[in-house]
């Protein structure tokens, strides 16, 4: 699938719609979820333009995957999260919604998992 440079994710990296940004760095942008499936669900994205897990380099991945790290320690220590569920979702088949490559980074506890 080739990049859509109109995504939602690429207006937000180019500054054309707002969003509650917690981190960025010259590779990677994070920031919280517009419809959070749990307090301070964030969502951390490669700056490359990327559709997939796929499409993106290895030299920037591990960028990305470092900023996956420092917002965890941040839902760690900030918020309090005992754990947190990484999700990261490849091609409209697996249910991505927007084509630009995104982790998702949700708190959970044990007792809401259950539920599901
Ligand atoms: P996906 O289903 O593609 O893995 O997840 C896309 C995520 O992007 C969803 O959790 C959705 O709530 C979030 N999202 C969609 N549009 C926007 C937006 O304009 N701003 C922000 N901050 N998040 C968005």
């Amino acid at each position: 699938m080739s990049y859509d440079t109109n995504n939602i994710f690429a207006k937000i990296l180019r500054g054309e719609i707002p969003c509650f940004k917690i981190y960025e760095d010259d590779d990677t942008l994070a920031f919280m979820d517009i419809m959070p499936q749990a307090h301070g669900h964030a969502l951390v994205i490669p700056k490359h333009p990327a559709v997939t897990l796929l499409d993106l380099p290895a030299d920037k991945a591990a960028k990305t995957l470092q900023t996956v790290q420092k917002v965890m320690a941040a839902q760690k220590s900030e918020l309090g999260a005992k754990g947190i569920v990484v999700m990261q979702l490849n091609g409209e088949e697996a249910g991505q919604t927007v084509p630009h490559l995104h982790f998702h980074l949700i708190p959970a506890h044990l007792s809401q998992l259950k539920r599901h």
